[in-house]
């Protein structure tokens, strides 16, 4: 069988997972999932329609009582389960999520897999560590304590840029939590989410847990946010598109939590290691082809490095060897769809009018003519408030510019809407704790730009949204503190009813 008729026969039963089981969307409107690295479609499917949605939201609502009443010990059992079916199907979630999103196979076994595999262990453990502050006679007459809730059922919504991961980290610390999900993935890259949800149902996870709806942003997106069952609205993607998402959630006063755009900074100062800060912002550039929120995107360089950094850069760029996703030696893949090829091509275009393009800037022929790709690109020259600095572009395009004082470039790393991530380079420990302190994003790397751990929080500064992923402190999002107070005194008439009765 070649590879659509596998993914044809994998999916025969639909691309919706609902109540415990895959079926086909009823909107009657298809939409093709399409190999990015060929132009080849891998598969047609029935997009879901609002009928389907509010058929998640009832799986998902009906599951309730039963998962959230289900003790830490329990969801952790199952939890670990999942970890476990995950972990032996590692080989098909890489390659599908290679397929639907062309991304290079080392990265997809050596990051993504593994990267949920452990996130889903993680979650198994701090299932059972969900913790109250307080307890105790705060009043000497009453006892109190606090009790941590779930929400309830929470509209999830995932971008294509690493649909498996994303579909993990929405997904696991709500469940964690004792709360259900309806996750929908972003419509052209659905189906590592969907081998996700059938593997957590694999698992022993109770049927309407984990629901996911593939479908359109606009309709099923918004009916979804809008829909008056679901207690919470947990959304990843653009910053536009988070702010209609927070108007409409607004609507129906839903808890909220925003993981937006980025535009990170690389920040090089004059006593960094060179070639180290060179490999870093190259690696950091265009892993994912660069399609990565936490992506380097801005290098500003102090001036006495800046042009041993720049021809380092360029070096290593033309040395990243494009190819076949499937292959173990590519590099570097396509992007994710021919449209947002163009979209990074457009900005590279337009930036030739008042900058240099030092190195790519153009797709390659030959064999990968027919697929979406773009080479790594090295930009210089660029005025900070030219749109190829400030906007997200989301390919793989690194911009390079100079700055004279330490007081500038932190300056200039800060001199944007977003904040979500940011890395500097130095030997020297004040001025790396000055970064630390002074940079405004979630997340500041030093001598070193991209990883992340699960133990860790993820999420933003700014327009980059708020509320956090991964970690314990994703807990805070998913779930609600309700105050228990006990009378300990057992009187009828208790001291504050004067304020009511006066002295009768
Ligand atoms: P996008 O905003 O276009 O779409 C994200 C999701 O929202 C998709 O599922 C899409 O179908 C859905 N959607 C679109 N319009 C909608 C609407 N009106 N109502 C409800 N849902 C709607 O983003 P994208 O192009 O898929 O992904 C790239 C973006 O995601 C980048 O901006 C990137 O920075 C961001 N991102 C952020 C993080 C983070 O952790 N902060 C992580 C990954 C990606």
């Amino acid at each position: 069988m070649d590879i659509p008729d596998r993914l044809k026969d994998r999916f025969a039963a639909g691309t919706q997972y609902i109540g415990g089981r895959l079926r086909a969307g009823t909107s009657g409107r298809t939409q093709d999932i399409v190999n990015p690295a060929t132009g080849e479609t891998l598969l047609g499917y029935e997009l879901a329609g609002t009928a389907d949605v509010d058929a998640a939201v009832s799986a998902a609502r009906a599951a309730l009582p039963g998962w959230a009443g289900a003790t830490p010990g329990e969801r952790s059992d199952a939890l670990h389960r999942f970890a476990g079916v995950l972990a032996e199907r590692a080989g098909e979630l890489a390659r599908t999520e290679t397929l639907q999103c062309g991304k290079p196979i080392k990265l997809t076994t050596e990051f993504d897999v593994p990267g949920t595999v452990d996130n889903t262990a993680f979650f198994a453990g701090a299932a059972r560590h969900l913790q109250g502050q307080s307890a105790g006679e705060y009043s000497a007459d009453h006892t109190s304590y606090t009790r941590r809730e779930p929400i309830g059922a929470v509209g999830s919504i995932a971008p294509w840029n690493y649909p498996l991961q994303m579909a993990a980290w929405k997904i696991l610390p709500a469940i964690a939590a004792g709360n259900t999900v309806v996750l929908k993935p972003a419509e052209i890259t659905p189906l590592t989410s969907l081998l996700f949800a059938e593997a957590a149902g694999d698992a022993g996870l109770p049927a309407g847990v984990v629901n996911i709806v593939s479908g359109a942003g606009r309709d099923v997106g918004e009916h979804l946010v809008g829909h008056p069952d679901v207690a919470m609205t947990s959304f990843t993607g653009s910053t536009e598109v988070g702010k209609r998402v927070a108007r409409i959630a607004t609507a129906t006063v839903k808890r909220l939590h925003l993981e937006l755009g980025g535009k990170a900074p690389f920040v090089v100062f004059d006593d960094a290691d060179v070639e180290a800060a060179a490999h870093g912002a190259v690696a950091g550039s265009l892993i994912n082809s660069g399609q990565d929120c936490t992506a380097a995107t801005r290098a500003y360089v102090q001036r006495p490095v800046y042009e041993a950094f720049t021809a380092a850069v360029a070096d290593l760029m033309a040395g990243v060897r494009l190819g076949d996703p499937l292959d173990p030696a590519t590099d570097l893949g396509p992007l994710v769809s021919f449209a947002q090829r163009d979209r990074v091509a457009g900005f590279v275009d337009r930036a030739r009018g008042y900058a240099r393009v030092v190195t790519g800037g153009e797709a390659p022929g030959g064999a990968l003519e027919r697929g979406a790709y773009y080479r790594p690109t090295l930009v210089t020259g660029a005025a900070q408030d030219s749109e190829i600095v400030r906007d997200e572009i989301f390919g793989p395009v690194l911009v390079v510019l100079p700055f004279d004082t330490d007081d500038e470039g932190i300056a200039l790393a800060n001199d944007t809407p977003y904040g979500l991530a940011a890395s500097a380079w130095s030997r020297d420990v004040y001025r790396t704790g000055r970064a630390t302190r002074e940079i405004q994003a979630g997340c500041v790397w030093i001598n070193d730009h991209i990883p992340i751990i699960s133990e860790m929080p993820h999420g933003g500064y700014k327009q980059s949204g708020f509320g956090k992923d991964m970690s314990s402190y994703s807990f805070e999002e998913y779930t609600q503190v309700k105050h228990v107070m006990y009378d300990n005194t057992a009187v009828v008439r208790k001291d504050w009813h004067r304020t009511v009765f006066g002295d009768r």
